[in-house]
């Protein structure tokens, strides 16, 4: 690995993927974070040369706050670690698919690689309802690898939501 590095040789996919699954790992944790609160478990985790600049969980019951997204929390981090809006080589692993106002964001912070999970029919930007993340309009493209860990990251979400329901059915 080292060898293949010192010796510019391209990065084989294998390798890429684990380091997705790793990342995306610490993004579930997030996630979990979120759940432990009563919130919708959505985590993310910015990463940059190998180390994490921002992390985030949904926040958005805590804080009575409509834009306290994984996301966005991790976005906003982020750009306070490096002092630039400009998120200039990094890349943002998120539990689910982002929504159209995170999506923005990304676009905004000229974001140039997002990993994501699980898809979100009922928000997801990233063709699931709408199609922002790779509209040909916008002057920046973020690079896009989809379903990483989907399984897990939909696991938490519907575990979240059953135990929601069953709570609800009680009272
Ligand atoms: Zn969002």
């Amino acid at each position: 690995m080292i060898d293949d590095l010192l010796q510019k040789k391209p990065i084989p996919d294998d390798v890429i993927l684990a380091a997705d699954a790793h990342w995306m790992r610490l993004a579930l944790a997030q996630a979990q974070q979120a759940a432990a609160l009563g919130e919708v478990p959505v985590g993310a985790v910015a990463v940059l040369n190998g180390e994490i600049i921002g992390t985030g969980f949904n926040r958005k019951e805590t804080d009575l706050d409509p834009m306290a997204h994984a996301e966005m929390i991790a976005l906003r981090a982020s750009a306070t670690a490096v002092q630039n809006w400009r998120l200039i080589g990094v890349t943002l692993y998120c539990t689910l698919e982002p929504c159209p106002m995170c999506a923005g964001a990304m676009i905004q912070a000229r974001l140039p690689r997002l990993v994501y999970g699980a898809r979100d029919t009922r928000f997801g930007a990233d063709g699931s309802v709408v199609d922002v993340l790779r509209a040909p309009e916008f002057n920046h493209r973020v690079a896009i690898t989809s379903g990483v860990l989907e399984e897990e990251a939909a696991v938490l979400l519907q575990q979240f939501f059953q135990e929601l329901r069953e709570k609800r059915g009680k009272t």
